[in-house]
Order: C-alpha cells, then sequence, then structure tokens
C-alpha cells in the first residue's frame, strides 16, 4: 500500500479516513461502503473560501484546479478538525499516465509534512493496478466502493432526467438527497454478507424510483446536452460553479458522464495490460480482471433495473469499449491513456443519441482538456457540425451564464437540422 509513513503510526482502522468530495452523492456512498469494513470512512468538508485560501497558500499557481481543492480541504481537517495528525489519514488515488494526477498524491504529503501533519496517513491505491492495494480485503473493500459509486451514479442519472421538468426541482433534490441517505444506510452495515447488502441498496433504490416518478412535472421539449470532461471538474459542484444548474435554468438536460465510467476504463486498460504472453489464452490476472469487471457490471444491472423507467434514449453504452471504439479515429486507445480517449469516443456517442451540444468540463491547463479540445473541431465537423464547447475552471470563472447561453443558441440551430434523433 502507498501509505509509508502509516506503517510507524496506527492503522487505517484506528483513524479518520477523509475522502475527497468529488460528487456529494457518490463521495458520500463511497464512504459508507468503506465503513462496513471498520474503517471510519467520510468525505473531505465541502469546499468553500477557506479552501481556496490554504490551497492557495501551499500551491504556486500551476498545479490543476482539482489538486489545489483537495489540498485546500485536506489542511482545512488539519488545522480545523481538531483531530491529531496520527488519527488522521487522506484518500488520494493515484493513477500511471501522461497527466499529473500521479503528482496530487505526493504534493499531499508534501505540505502535510511542512505543516506538520508527518504522522498524518496518505492512501494512495492506482488505477494502474486496479486498486488492489487497498489491503487483506481489497477485493471486498473494492466491491462495496464501486457499489457506492454505482448507486450514486444511477440516482444522479435518474435526477438529471427529473429535475429539468419538475414543477418543484427542490422536490427532486430532496428525493436524491434522501435515496443516497437511504443506499449509505443500506451500505454501511458490518458482517452482512454482499447479496444481503445489494438487496437492501436495490430496495433504497426502488422506493427513490417511486418517489421520483411521483414528482409532479411539466411536458416541455428541452435541449439535450451531452457532458463530458475531467471527473472531478466535472462531478464536484463548487469547481464547475453548478454549470448543470445553471444549463437547466437556461432551458437545457445535461447528460453527464458518470464516474462508473473511468472504473470500467480502468478495468479495460488493466486487460489490456495484462494481455498474456505468445502461447497462453489466458493469464490468472487478467482473468480476475475480467470477473472484476463482470461482477461489476452485475451489481450495477441489479441496481439499475428499477430506474430503468427514466433512462429510455438515455442509455449507455454497453461496454466500454464501445466508447474507445468510437475515439479510435480520434485518439486511439493503444496509443493514448486518459480521460481524453473517454472524452472522444463520448462525444461521438452521445451524439449518436440525439445530443443537442456537447461541453467538455476541464479544469484550466488541464492536460487531457488540452488535447481533447485539439480533436474536438475534427469530431464536430465528422459529426453534422455538433457544437462542442470547453470550459475551463480555475475558480475565476466570470461569464459562465452568458457563455452557456451562446453554446445554446448553437446547440438550437443545430437541432433543427440534425440527423441523429
Ligand atoms: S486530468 Fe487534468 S486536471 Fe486532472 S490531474 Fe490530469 S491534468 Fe490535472
Amino acid at each position: 500500500m502507498r501509505n509509508d509513513r502509516a506503517l510507524a503510526g496506527p492503522p487505517l482502522t484506528e483513524r479518520f479516513l477523509y475522502v475527497p468530495r468529488m460528487s456529494f452523492g457518490a463521495s458520500r456512498c463511497f464512504c459508507a461502503g468503506l465503513r462496513a469494513f471498520g474503517i471510519d470512512a467520510r468525505p473531505l468538508p465541502a469546499s468553500d473560501d477557506r479552501t481556496v485560501e490554504l490551497g492557495g497558500r501551499f500551491t504556486s499557481g500551476e498545479e490543476c484546479f482539482p489538486e489545489r481543492l483537495t489540498l485546500g480541504d485536506s489542511l482545512k481537517v488539519v488545522f480545523d478538525s481538531g483531530h491529531p495528525p496520527e488519527k488522521l489519514a487522506f484518500f488520494m488515488p493515484t493513477a500511471p499516465g501522461p497527466c499529473r494526477f500521479g503528482q496530487y498524491s505526493p504534493f499531499l504529503r508534501r505540505v502535510l509534512d511542512e505543516v506538520g501533519a508527518e504522522d498524518a496517513m496518505v492512501l494512495s491505491p492506482s488505477s494502474g493496478s486496479g486498486y488492489d492495494e487497498l489491503g487483506q480485503k481489497s477485493t471486498e473493500i473494492q466491491r462495496a466502493a464501486w457499489r457506492g459509486i454505482v448507486v450514486a451514479d444511477l440516482l444522479r442519472k435518474a435526477l438529471l432526467r427529473i429535475r429539468p421538468y419538475a414543477i418543484d426541482p427542490d422536490e427532486a433534490d430532496a428525493v436524491y438527497e434522501e435515496a443516497i441517505t437511504a443506499a449509505c444506510r443500506a451500505l454501511e452495515v458490518p458482517f452482512r454478507s454482499a447479496k444481503e447488502t445489494l438487496a437492501r441498496m436495490r430496495g433504497a433504490v426502488e422506493e427513490a424510483a417511486e418517489r421520483f416518478a411521483a414528482i409532479r412535472q411539466r411536458e416541455e421539449e428541452r435541449l439535450l446536452v451531452g457532458v463530458v470532461g475531467e471527473i472531478f471538474c466535472r462531478m464536484n459542484t463548487f469547481s464547475n460553479e453548478e454549470l448543470i444548474r445553471r444549463l437547466e435554468k437556461q432551458g437545457a438536460e445535461a447528460w453527464i458522464s458518470d464516474i462508473s465510467e473511468w472504473v470500467y476504463y480502468t478495468n479495460l486498460e488493466q486487460r489490456r495490460k495484462w494481455i498474456p504472453y505468445a502461447g497462453q489464452k489466458w493469464s490468472k490476472r487478467m482473468l480476475a480482471a475480467y470477473l472484476k469487471d463482470m461482477f461489476q457490471h452485475r451489481d450495477e444491472h441489479r441496481l439499475a433495473e428499477p430506474l430503468h423507467r427514466f433512462f429510455a434514449g438515455r442509455e449507455e453504452p454497453k461496454s466500454i469499449s464501445v466508447v474507445t471504439d468510437l475515439a479510435e479515429p480520434y485518439l486511439p486507445a493503444e496509443g493514448v491513456y486518459g480521460e481524453m480517449v473517454l472524452n472522444a469516443g463520448k462525444t461521438v456517442y452521445l451524439w449518436s443519441k440525439g445530443c443537442d451540444g456537447i461541453i467538455d468540463i476541464s479544469p484550466f491547463t488541464c492536460m487531457n482538456g488540452i488535447v481533447s479540445e485539439a480533436v474536438y473541431p475534427k469530431i464536430s465537423r465528422d459529426h453534422d457540425g455538433i457544437p462542442i464547447r470547453i470550459f475551463y475552471f480555475d475558480g475565476t470563472q466570470s461569464h459562465l451564464d452568458r457563455d452557456l447561453g451562446i453554446l445554446l443558441e448553437l446547440a438550437r440551430t443545430y437541432r433543427k437540422r440534425k440527423t441523429q434523433r
């Protein structure tokens, strides 16, 4: 496990593990999954001005925006929580590949040392190994964490289908938040079999489906906007300045790429990496990766069933290789690794499903965003000229509503002539 300093101090089970608040629902459900294994996990506190101030104090301005925010939130815990450093642990996964994400964890370690929190642990499982470093119960913990991520994805997807049309959008938010709480309750109970936990989670989803269905809605034609981009900035409403709500206020419905997409992508890359040597059909690790992927799909299918009625016309790709295949002419998965591949492929997929425009949400200077931006003009030309616009964020966005309005105007024009419906 890449949590070197922890070896000298108390184990993870005797600490509070703080998890980045990538999205409200996913971070809560992810933590609930870990709590079932005796890990006192909790989301980092919500970002605010103090986050920005603390993050800015220890960075030079060249770091990625999500790094500044997660650092600022972690430092708020160090300075404000009242817990001594030896009681603290910070979850900061890492990943191989060309972008700077691999720097987050060592950088956090360095700043913690600098502020005198040497005894705080940094827990850094890697996507390159399929997050296998989570310890002895790695497989079970990963499965619980996966279930947390996927149930939050599904509930968010239902929310984004209902809220834009709801007569009272706050009602939709309330149903979503209560459903997340119910899913957490099902997830966090220890010593339950995986089967029983899943059944209880499914019960929570079924109840949410009934409540979503009861929300009064207006009949309304809205523009459909696909949303791709860097995973943290895309999901974290503080960093993207509530872009999705702003879109909804301006008359659109958003179809956002979810977090599980990235998990499936890392599974695919893992299998690719462990392709056996000549003469062998299978390697053991490859088989394990296949099985993990299969169980994850099975869990997702079971949890998604009660919500299917909301997802007609918004079906996700049957497998992640559909997305990487669609990216092939622009960013072939064999030669490129990272979210840029998903951005390119998903943009084409969303076009094929009838979206009227595409938004990419990325942090300012994001390497994935820059590469994606370079291929979007060609993707647009090859697909009826669908409008694609990248929005960069660094905490200083000033004309977001105006720029969204321009994109939606282009989407309206495109809608009249689009060939995919
Ligand atoms: S994806 Fe972009 S924002 Fe995220 S770490 Fe990589 S370069 Fe930074």
